[in-house]
């Protein structure tokens, strides 16, 4: 058995009052970030990521051990 350190980030963590209870997982912060453009976009009709949200996404991303 193998542990991993994963990037996790939820939209609750940047957005408490938002309601969404999306969360992402990934292995490196660029393709974190990637993902949660992606949602971003789809839920949340954001064409991009503010830089201002950006950095509140950035420091709420936690690291998390994942059993592989
Ligand atoms: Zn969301």
């Amino acid at each position: 058995m193998a542990t991993k350190p994963y990037k996790q980030l939820g939209c609750l963590d940047v957005q408490p009052a938002g309601g969404c209870g999306f969360q992402v997982r990934a292995e490196t912060e660029a393709e974190l970030m990637q993902l949660v453009a992606t949602h971003a976009k789809q839920c949340h009709k954001l064409e991009s990521i503010p830089q201002e949200m950006a950095a509140q996404v950035k420091a709420a991303i936690k690291t998390v051990t994942v059993t592989v």
